[in-house]
């Protein structure tokens, strides 16, 4: 699964869409077993009719099981909040009613006789799935939990698709069929669908008959012959446009709203090309007889890795011009396929193994993006994803990755085993070697398939593969907590010619062992040294033909870490030019960001601009202090030629913000040129710098702008309209803030609460400030919607100072609300 995020980060948008919370303070809870296995699913078979007027599902359920270990002479199943039927035993096609209770949780059945382990029986269950009723309860990964989501059922919204969808993770399926939700449980599924005709069904597997009933309805047949878990069983129905590849003889197909149809290719082109990389990294072939993805409406989590049939949110959606940005979806693209291996061929055993699922799909946006974009664009995605957990997330040092004490199951779903989980992989990489990692990765896939692993299971297959004992590696990453906070201190003997590194782990609690490189760079060569840290201080010394020009302490730039380098600026300079990594030449860029009056700095921040990398050159530029005169003489000349010229559209409009930076109207040409770019960054920058120099001008661009603006376009309008003081512009915001994806919204409330402050129209202002908080509400789930109380507080201010006391009371009962 595929989190969503509300905070923004370091670098760039493409990070705005994940979603990470605040912990909310944990009671000690009991040791979470995995689920006894008492009967094994086998298989299930599913006729389903669905009610939009009622939003409910009628379903009849043929479900084979057998004891597992022991004779069983009863069966308990999930089924939530249903209402049941009937049930029976299907035996020869004959129905013999089963006693039952039922507690609107679980059914228990009385079975005829005992049955012995491996002896087959079918139970069969008519219900009505009434997922309305059934409370359930969302968590910060998943904002509801009620299995079956009707999707503008009854039309009532006229610009809005019909759907149904499915989303079963962690336990939520059984909402919609009887089975046994649990991840350890396996079965093939055969699943009926009967919805009006004039829909696309999608579920797991191949068609393998379509029926029409004659009544306005068809009935859709989908059959999965290979078993995988229950919560990776999905259903949708829509009006899909089809797009249609194949990979290796096997359907690739992508699912959108028809008028998506022109960017399908676009949006997940790269998918064919994502199933022969990871296909032979792992040594595993895609194991599944299909792969489709289906974007859907207000889906509850990011995406979702059901088998043969990933679900994409509505957010994934972006048109072409987005697209000639960046497709800020790719990641996630790569991960709900990686999942195919971990996840779905093998699954967690249980929600407290949640690693062997989730961390290494997060590890496999790195992989692609590695394989893709480079070195450079693989550590970037490492980077991004390692501060993710570092700076958001200080609650998290106290969390194992393996847990077997979480209150709720959704509760892994956190940062710890996504991101921190997946940098735990890139060490375990270096460590090993690509190689030997790799083999590893296909020993666990090959000894688990169809089956279940843990995290003990992936440190057996690791050990074999390599021939290294890994208990201390996954005792303290994957059964331990927190991570170490290094500081790194330098002395040079030129007597003795002795380098001394001195490092010390000032974390509280327990020492960690690392294995890293120090590499030296003397004399212009760099000499490697692999080190082994296993204790709190340690002191590493070497002896050089002559004075280093770079120590340049864990040399991979792997190690999940807080450090404090005391190295010198004219380290950091030569870092830049001679260490080949992306961190190396990052790290170097920050520290000569806060050096501009430096010479050497600004040379090097200059030439950074430059950099092979455009996210380095974006970093760099961004960094760069205009208003420094010598920063303006040396920088001004490479940013036009960026702002003109770069392969890269970010590049350009950093460049373009850069230059804007300087406010001087020289540039308003070149704006007034880049305006027109087809890249709303691009614009953005460019309206951005006009409205430094003119904003009456500004204004006009923004009139003429605002119907196809998106992202960051819409932002910069947003700020502009904002400082207007035009309350006929109120209705922009109401307009972009309704289509908005939560993460993109926050801008577009800061321009329309800034707007708002400046109208003296009672009735203008009270229904657009209700407007503005029902948005900001829409944070609450996510705990942030704190982060509007300053902007609040602004609107209350102004309020008062003009004595609109109406007005000013609105805000300060808005405030009140928005800071609980
Ligand atoms: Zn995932």
């Amino acid at each position: 699964m595929r989190k969503l995020s509300v905070n923004q980060s370091i670098i760039t948008i493409a990070y705005i869409l994940f979603l990470w919370l605040p912990a909310v303070a944990q009671q000690p809870v009991a040791y979470r077993a995995s689920a006894p296995k008492l009967h094994d699913l086998v298989h299930t078979a599913l006729e389903v009719r669905l009610d939009y007027a009622k939003q409910f599902l009628y379903g009849k359920a043929a479900i084979t099981l057998q004891p597992h270990a022991y004779p069983m002479d009863s069966l308990q199943l999930d089924a939530k909040g249903m209402e049941i039927r009937e049930v029976a035993l299907l035996a020869a096609g004959k129905h013999t009613p089963l006693q039952y209770s039922y507690d609107s949780l679980q059914l228990h059945i009385k079975l005829n006789k005992t049955y012995q382990p491996g002896e087959k029986y079918q139970v069969y269950i008519a219900y009505t799935s009434r997922p309305n009723l059934f409370k359930s309860e969302g968590s910060a990964a998943i904002s509801s939990a009620k299995g079956l989501y009707f999707i503008n059922p009854d039309s009532a919204n006229a610009g809005k698709p019909v759907q149904v969808w499915t989303q079963g993770e962690t336990e939520a399926n059984s909402v919609w069929f009887p089975t046994i939700d649990k991840p350890n449980q396996k079965t093939t599924t055969q699943i009926s669908i009967t919805a009006p005709a004039k829909y696309v069904t999608l579920s797991n597997g191949y068609l393998t008959a379509q029926h029409n009933n004659g009544d306005g309805t068809r009935t859709d047949t989908w059959k999965m012959d290979q078993p995988y878990a229950p919560y990776l069983v999905m259903m949708a129905v829509g009006n899909f446009y089809v797009h249609k590849e194949k990979w290796k003889g096997k359907e690739v197909s992508y699912y959108v709203e028809p008028v998506q149809a022109p960017y399908v290719k676009q949006l997940f082109g790269n998918t064919p090309e994502m199933m022969s990389f990871y296909s032979s990294l792992l040594g595993v072939d895609y194991p599944w007889n299909k792969y489709v993805q289906v974007v859907v409406r207000d889906f509850v989590s990011g995406a979702m890795e059901n088998t043969t049939a990933t679900v994409h949110g509505d957010f994934t959606y972006q048109n072409n011009r987005q697209l000639l940005d960046e497709n800020i979806w790719e990641g996630n693209i790569a991960h709900e396929l990686f999942h195919h291996w971990f996840g779905d061929y093998v699954t967690t055993e249980s929600w407290a193994n949640l690693t062997v699922n989730e961390s290494f799909a997060n590890y496999s946006e790195t992989l692609w993006s590695e394989y893709k974009h480079g070195a450079d664009g693989g550590d970037y995605t490492n980077y991004n994803a390692a501060q993710i957990y570092l700076t958001y997330s200080p609650e998290d040092e106290h969390k194992h990755l393996v847990r077997f004490d979480y209150d709720h199951a959704e509760d892994l779903m956190d940062r710890v085993t996504y991101q921190k989980g997946g940098r735990i992989l890139h060490m375990l990489r270096n460590y090993l070697g690509k190689e030997v990692f790799n083999k590893g990765m296909h020993l666990y896939l090959t000894q688990n398939a169809y089956k279940t692993g843990e995290a003990q299971q992936v440190r057996l297959a690791m050990e074999e593969a390599s021939g290294k004992d890994l208990n201390w590696f996954f005792d303290q990453w994957y059964y331990g907590s927190g991570h170490p906070y290094l500081d790194m201190q330098y002395a040079w003997d030129e007597a003795s010619k002795t380098q001394t590194v001195y490092i010390q782990q000032t974390q509280t609690g327990k020492t960690f062992t690392l294995p890293f490189a120090i590499d030296i760079y003397v004399n212009g060569k760099k000499e490697r040294h692999d080190v082994w840290m296993k204790t709190k201080a340690d002191t590493f010394r070497f002896v050089l033909a002559a004075k280093p020009q770079l120590v340049n302490v864990d040399g991979d730039k792997i190690l999940l870490a807080k450090k404090t380098d005391h190295k010198s600026l004219q380290e950091y300079v030569y870092q830049y030019f001679h260490a080949p990594l992306f961190l190396d030449r990052l790290e170097a860029i920050q520290q000569a960001a806060g050096a501009q009056q430096d010479g050497d700095a600004r040379n090097m921040l200059v030439a950074a601009c430059k950099d092979k990398f455009f996210r380095l050159r974006t970093a760099a530029m961004d960094s760069l202090n205009m208003q420094l005169p010598e920063v303006r003489s040396a920088a001004l000349p490479v940013l036009l030629a960026i702002a003109r010229n770069d392969s890269s559209t970010l590049a350009q409009a950093a460049a373009l913000n850069a230059i804007g930076r300087t406010k001087d109207s020289a540039y308003l040409s070149l704006f007034r040129e880049k305006i027109n770019s087809r890249s709303y960054s691009v614009q953005a920058a460019a309206l951005n710098g006009i409205a430094a120099i003119d904003m009456p001008m500004a204004l006009q661009y923004a009139g003429q702008l605002e119907k196809d603006s998106k992202d960051l376009l819409s932002w910069a309008i947003a700020g502009i309209y904002g400082r207007s003081g035009d309350t006929s512009k109120l209705a922009f915001f109401s307009k972009q803030l309704d289509g908005m994806f939560i993460n993109r919204k926050s801008r577009m409330i800061a321009g329309y609460l800034l707007l708002l402050s400046q109208t003296s129209n009672a009735d203008l202002f009270k229904t657009h400030f209700d407007n503005a908080l029902t948005h900001i509400r829409d944070y609450k789930q996510y705990k942030a919607q704190g982060r509007f109380v300053p902007l609040l507080q602004m609107v209350h201010d102004k309020k008062e100072a003009a004595h609109l006391p109406a007005q000013s009371a609105q805000a300060a009962t808005a405030v009140k609300e928005m800071s609980n």
